[in-house]
């Protein structure tokens, strides 16, 4: 049996791999020059809701029944990798809300790719899928940018469309603007396109994205910073926008994903982060505000400090944000709390008002990691077609490219990889031998 695998990234790497464990030839291509995709970037944290209402609870959109399998299965998949790839660096993620492990992103990747070659797979490096071959409603292979390369399966891997500025314009943004990408470069969206084409189904939450907010241009930094330079204090700041008003609730979840969308939906896709110094001790994974503030500063970020919130708002003003609306917002903010009253628009958490000078205004600006929204699947992986949301023969899909896990919410896009490219190629080849057969 031929699987083909397009994506190298961990969803890629483990699918290609499974498949080989399985018996099938396995030919991977990697639009690339290297393996790894946004894993190579990333904190290594490989993790699940604690439990089923958990994962409902934090992202009460998602498809209850990909939540069960991550949840069910990630344990087993962590084993699996680490015995197919590296020991992990902990067993333990130091959230209460989950459970996983994280593991060297590179070391995992060399350990991987290794494995896959020494199983009989081979990697075509600088090779993308370009489109599906069909024949009668079954893929049955794939056009490569150099060949066509016949398969039994095709799994899908190509990690979402974050970084195609046209897909992420239609869907998410539904306006003008760019956003940062926060994840690896080539991940475009061909998987997603060429499964449309194909006449697959499209999940829910198409809208949505996971990401952070980054300092804003002219800030710059590579991606081997994009962990160290996110700016993940929202919930000890005011958040204001263009405009000078507050936009959201900057207490609204953990991981702060609720706000940096609301972000990507404000005038000229930037807000400002306006801390006290009191808020600037606040402490998020380990790090304070104030370290994470200095970080936007070093990466020539927009960082305007002053002694009063009058002063604040002048300089707000030079940069074009409404001097008056800004002093407007803040003062009624801090009204609000100190009478104890809701804000508008409510505020989850402990509010604190902005009392202790010197003030802090952070330019920061909504980066993608990665998609929410892809392609639907069954709970084999197999990608659904849009007329009669059966399986379409031979096509699966994994990782970031299975759409639909988290609407209204985030969870691990590694786990999604891991999970479903393990899920994907087992299913690939148990159909293979059932088609063999009839
Ligand atoms: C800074 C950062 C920190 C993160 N931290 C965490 C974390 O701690 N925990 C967590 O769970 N998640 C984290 N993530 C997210 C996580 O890294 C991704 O969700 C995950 O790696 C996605 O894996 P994937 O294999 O589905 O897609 P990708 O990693 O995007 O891989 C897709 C691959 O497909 C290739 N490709 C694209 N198009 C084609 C084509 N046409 N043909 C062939 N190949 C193609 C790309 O070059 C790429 O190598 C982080 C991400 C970043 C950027």
């Amino acid at each position: 049996m031929r699987v083909v695998v397009a994506g190298g990234g961990l969803a890629g790497l483990t699918a290609a791999l499974r498949a080989t464990e399985l018996g099938a030839r396995v030919t991977l291509l990697e639009k690339g020059e290297s393996p790894g995709g946004s894993f190579v970037y990333s904190s290594g944290f490989v993790w699940s809701y604690r439990d089923l209402p958990t994962f409902r609870r934090e992202a009460p959109g998602g498809d209850a029944t990909l939540q069960r399998l991550i949840l069910e299965n990630l344990g087993p998949g962590l084993d699996w990798l680490e015995s197919a790839a590296d020991t992990p660096l902990t067993r333990e993620t130091g959230n209460p809300l989950t459970f996983g492990a994280r593991f060297d992103p590179k070391r995992t990747v060399s350990a991987l790719v290794e494995r896959i070659g020494a199983s009989g797979g081979e990697i075509l490096l600088h090779t993308s899928l370009e489109a599906l071959l069909d024949d009668a409603g079954r893929v049955i292979g794939v056009r490569s940018s150099d060949q066509t390369h016949a398969a039994d399966a095709v799994v899908l891997a190509s990690g979402g469309f974050a970084s195609d500025p046209e897909l992420v314009g239609r869907y998410i943004i539904g306006g003008p603007g760019r956003m940062r990408v926060r994840a690896h470069p080539r991940s475009t969206g061909d998987g997603f396109r060429a499964a449309l084409e194909e006449g697959a189904l499209a999940s829910a939450g198409l809208d949505e994205f996971y990401g952070r907010n980054l300092p804003a241009p002219p800030a710059e930094f590579p991606p081997e910073r994009f962990v160290e330079v996110s700016q993940l204090y929202g919930r000890y700041a005011v958040a204001i926008n263009a405009r000078g008003e507050r936009y959201a609730d900057e207490g609204a979840d953990w991981s702060e994903t609720a706000l940096t969308r609301a972000t990507a939906h404000q005038p000229g896709l930037y807000a400002y982060y306006i801390l006290d110094t009191a808020g600037l001790e606040g402490c998020v994974r380990e790090r304070t505000a104030r370290e994470m503030v200095e970080t936007a500063r070093s990466t020539g970020g927009i960082v305007i400090e002053a002694a009063s919130l009058g002063e604040l708002a002048d300089r707000l003003g030079e940069r074009g944000v409404p001097r008056d609306t800004v002093l407007r917002t803040l003062d009624g903010y801090n009204a609000a709390v100190a009478a104890g009253e809701e804000p508008s628009p409510p505020r989850t958490g402990q509010a604190r008002p902005l009392s202790t000078p010197p003030f802090v205004a952070v330019k920061v600006a909504p980066s993608i990691t990665h998609t929410i929204g892809g392609l639907a699947v069954d709970a084999g992986c197999r990608v659904l077609r849009k007329e009669d949301e059966r399986p379409i023969p031979g096509l699966y899909a994994a990782g970031v490219e299975v759409g639909g896990v988290s609407v209204g919410g985030y969870t691990s896009g590694l786990a999604s990889a891991l999970v479903f490219g393990r899920i994907a190629a087992e299913s690939a080849v148990a159909d293979g031998q059932v088609q063999r057969r009839v």
